[in-house]
C-alpha cells in the first residue's frame, strides 16, 4: 500500500558526514552518484560497498516524495536493507546556502584562473596539489548549487 510501513519494503538509510548525522530514515528507494555511475537501490540489494563521487543522492520517501542530498567524497555501504552513506560533506537540498556556495564556487574559479597563469593561490605554499584541490572545490560547489534546486 503506497506510504504505508511494509516488513521488507523499505530501507533505512543513514547519512554522515564528519559533523555527524546528516539524515536518517526509513525509505523506498535510494539513487546513489557512485564513483562508476549512479546505483540504484531497492530493498533487498545484494550487499554492496562503493566509492562515492560527488553528486546528487537522491531519497525516495515511503509517501513517493523525491528528496535530495548533495554528498562529497566517501564511501556507501548496503547490507540487509541497512544503506550507510559516510560522506567527506553532506547536505539536504533544503539547507544549502547558495550564497556561501556561490562565493566558494567564484573562490575557485578565481584561484584555477591564477593556476592557469602559472601563479599558485595564496596560501597554497609549497602544496603542489593545490590545481587538484581547487578543480574539486569547483565541482563540490557547483554540485550544491545544482542540489539546491531541487529543494
Ligand atoms: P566554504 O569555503 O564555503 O567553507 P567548503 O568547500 O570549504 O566551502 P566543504 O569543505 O565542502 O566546504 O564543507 C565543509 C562543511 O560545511 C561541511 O559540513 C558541509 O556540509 C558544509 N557546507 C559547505 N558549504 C555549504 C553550503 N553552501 N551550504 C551548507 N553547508 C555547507
Amino acid at each position: 500500500m503506497a506510504g504505508e510501513k511494509q516488513d521488507g519494503s523499505f530501507l533505512r538509510i543513514e547519512v554522515v558526514d564528519p559533523d555527524g548525522l546528516v539524515f536518517e530514515g526509513d525509505v523506498a528507494m535510494v539513487v546513489i552518484p557512485a564513483a562508476y555511475g549512479e546505483i540504484g537501490i531497492l530493498p533487498k540489494h545484494a550487499p554492496l560497498v562503493a566509492k562515492l563521487d560527488i553528486g546528487e543522492l537522491r531519497v525516495k520517501t515511503l509517501n513517493n516524495q523525491w528528496m535530495s542530498l548533495a554528498v562529497a567524497e566517501g564511501f556507501v555501504l548496503v547490507q540487509l536493507d541497512r544503506v550507510i552513506v559516510l560522506a567527506d560533506a553532506a547536505e539536504l537540498a533544503t539547507e544549502i546556502d547558495e550564497e556561501r556556495a556561490v562565493r566558494a564556487r567564484d573562490r575557485a574559479l578565481a584561484n584555477l584562473a591564477m593556476i592557469k597563469e602559472g601563479k599558485a593561490p595564496t596560501g597554497a605554499g609549497q602544496d603542489k596539489l593545490y590545481p587538484f584541490r581547487e578543480q574539486t572545490a569547483l565541482k563540490r560547489q557547483l554540485n550544491r548549487l545544482k542540489v539546491l534546486r531541487r529543494a
